[in-house]
């Protein structure tokens, strides 16, 4: 028996089969792009959250999950140095529960307002028991100055916006703590039911010459590997660099907290390879909650397509590599 494809397996099946546009980005990026009108280009993606996957409606009320539902979608925008965009929503939902759909869209409204998002449409459907949001959004870039995944040169610094670890020691937080959590928890679960898109910093990014950036949501670890296969270098991060969330730390310790920042996920920052020149003076530009951090290099020491993880210079082995859906 042939075993089954893993998630990368399948998308790279998928690229396969769905082939690769002539005048634009296709499939293995944050998102795609296509030629617009005037200078720019159209930057569009799309992400799923399944219930009893992706959230459970007792962790996470309906309104925080609309607002994550177009956060995650609006990290991928981030992350390529676009700007939003208008949105496309669809909700599948069991019958006795389609009062949830006006709930989700309240909350989704609110993170749309404050991002100059305009949602224009979707699809709402019965569901047989798990409720499923999926948002399509398309923004905008200048296509000389795009974030991708394939940019990273040997000699360039590997950065990460803000603190990492917060969103995933909420997680771990909610499933083995007892309610109600300890007041400390408040800015995890804010990070967790309420993520940021970092679009101002993904657009000052893209105007100070970066030129390759992911966003974190499935794990520091993954992320790098994903930049290091993309660009076809070598990656190398010092994981005692990693910033982390300091209330995670306090309640859950540095170790784990360490460890979930690596492979935990879902924090919606940017990770990203830069020149070494303007490192500092983009750190100053920089006005966010935890600035930027320095973690590692692209360099020739490390295998090509690969990232190694290193402490006090001696290489350390993850658990887990961070999220994946199969
Ligand atoms: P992200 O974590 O940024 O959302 P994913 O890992 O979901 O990225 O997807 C990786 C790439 O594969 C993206 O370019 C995405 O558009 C593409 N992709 C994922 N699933 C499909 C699919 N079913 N059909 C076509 N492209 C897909
Ligand atoms: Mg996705």
């Amino acid at each position: 028996m042939t075993a089954l494809p893993g998630e990368f397996e399948l998308i790279a099946r998928l690229a396969a089969l769905f082939g690769t546009p002539p005048d634009g980005l296709g499939i293995g990026d944050d998102a795609a792009t296509w030629p617009a009108t005037g200078d720019t280009v159209q930057v569009a993606t799309t992400d799923m959250l399944i219930e009893g996957i992706h959230f459970r409606l007792d962790w996470t009320s309906p309104e925080d999950l609309g607002w994550k539902a177009l956060a995650v979608n609006l990290s991928d925008l981030a992350a390529m140095g676009a700007t939003p965009g208008r949105a496309l929503v669809s909700i599948a939902v069991d019958a006795a529960r389609r009062g949830l759909v006006l709930e989700v869209a309240r909350g989704l409204q609110s993170l749309a307002e404050q991002t100059g998002t305009r949602v224009v449409g979707g699809d709402t459907v019965r569901s047989p028991g798990p409720l499923v949001i999926n948002v399509a959004l398309v923004g905008e870039a200048d296509p000389a100055r795009l974030l991708r995944r394939d940019a990273a040169r040997p000699g360039d610094l590997v950065a990460v916006t803000g603190r990492l670890g917060a969103s995933s020691a909420a997680l771990a937080l909610l499933s083995e703590r007892p309610a109600p959590l300890d007041p400390a928890a408040a800015p995890l679960l804010a990070a967790h039911h309420r993520p940021l898109p970092r679009l101002a910093a993904g657009q000052l990014l893209a105007s100070r010459g970066v030129r390759c950036a992911i966003d974190i949501s499935d794990g520091l670890a993954s992320e790098a590997l994903h930049l290091a296969r993309a660009s076809g270098v070598g990656i190398e991060i010092d994981v005692g660099r990693v910033p982390l969330a300091p209330a995670a730390v306090r309640l859950l310790g540095e170790r784990r907290s360490r460890e979930l920042a690596l492979t935990g996920g879902e924090d919606y920052e940017l990770l990203f390879t830069i020149d070494p020149r303007p490192v500092d003076e983009l750190a100053s530009a920089l006005a966010i909650d935890g600035g930027l951090t320095v973690l590692g290099e692209v360099t020739d020491r490390v295998p090509t397509g690969t990232a190694r993880f290193v402490e006090a210079g001696q290489p350390v082995e993850l658990a887990e590599k961070g999220y994946v859906a199969f």
